[in-house]
């Protein structure tokens, strides 16, 4: 567990989430700040900042994504988008990687 970090907490149950999966590796949650009928966070359970550090693990990074392929077939979801921010610059605001998985309204592309 990394100090100070939000998602952490949430995996600890520190800081309270809705949680909507979970499984070994993985835990998904309702984003506090929805940007369409279904937007979930999936996040490892072990720390790393973005995308980019848990590729050097690939383990995790396989676990991440089955954890995403997970929730998707708990909810039978079989069209969803899927962001990782990665960088400030394009508005990563919490420095423990997590699966954005949007769905449920129509989606443009590229997007805005
Ligand atoms: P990002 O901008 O990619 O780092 O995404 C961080 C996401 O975490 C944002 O969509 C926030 O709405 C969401 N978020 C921040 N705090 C919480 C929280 N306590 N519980 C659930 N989602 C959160
Ligand atoms: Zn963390």
């Amino acid at each position: 567990m990394a100090d100070d970090c939000l998602f952490c907490k949430i995996v600890a149950g520190d800081v309270p989430s809705t949680k909507v999966y979970e499984d070994e590796h993985t835990i998904a949650f309702q984003d506090i700040n929805p940007q369409a009928p279904t937007h979930v966070l999936v996040v490892p359970r072990e720390h790393h900042t973005d995308v980019a550090d848990v590729a050097r693990d690939p383990h995790t990074a396989a676990a991440l994504l089955a954890g995403v392929r997970g929730f998707a077939a708990q909810q039978g979801l079989t069209d969803f988008r899927t962001v990782f921010n990665t960088g400030a610059g394009v508005g990563q605001t919490v420095f423990h990687v997590h699966a954005h998985v949007l769905a449920g309204r129509p989606f443009g592309w590229p997007p805005g």
